[in-house]
């Protein structure tokens, strides 16, 4: 267990492409839990691979009910549409609005690799866009409608 540098926006390997686990082996599970910590010592709410350098199609998301560990997800369907601001790690100190679906259903492995689904909405349908959008080389400032004030962000920073 281990908490892994985050990567920062301007850094190549954010843009590529990752690639799918083939094996899930102590490498990927030692990623995993690297995340994991990661994620929570960065108080984030989701973190792909490639953001701490890796490029393969590992995620984990927790919006407050548990971590969610994704290996190789997939996007099934969506439904709807929310618009809300969203951040990035690897993007500190930017907030915009990003308009995303607002019910998204998934397909992953677990680390044990079992194949499930599973279905979002709100914050964590917009997780899992943000988060496998990083998996392809995209990041939510690609898709974002307004950068939000810095008045706006003291007032969030406020709450
Ligand atoms: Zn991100």
């Amino acid at each position: 267990m281990a908490i892994r540098k985050i990567v920062k926006e301007g850094d190549p390997v954010l843009r590529k492409k990752s690639r799918p686990v083939e094996e899930i082996n102590s490498r990927i599970l030692t990623l995993l839990d690297d995340m994991g910590d990661t994620l929570y010592d960065s108080n984030g709410v989701g973190l792909a691979a490639p953001q701490v350098g890796i490029l393969r199609r590992v995620v984990v998301i927790d919006v407050g009910e548990g971590l969610i560990e994704l290996i190789n997800p997939e996007i099934l369907s969506t439904d709807g549409e929310q618009d809300g601001s969203e951040g990035c790690l690897s993007i500190p100190e930017k907030y915009g609005f990003v308009l995303r679906p607002n019910y998204v259903k998934v397909k992953a492995l677990n680390r044990e690799g079992v194949a499930f689904e599973m279905e979002g909405t709100g914050l964590l349908a917009r997780a899992f866009c943000h988060e496998i959008d990083h998996l392809n080389g995209e990041l939510f400032i690609d898709k974002v409608s307004r950068f939000l004030t810095d008045e706006e962000l003291e007032e969030m920073s406020e709450e």
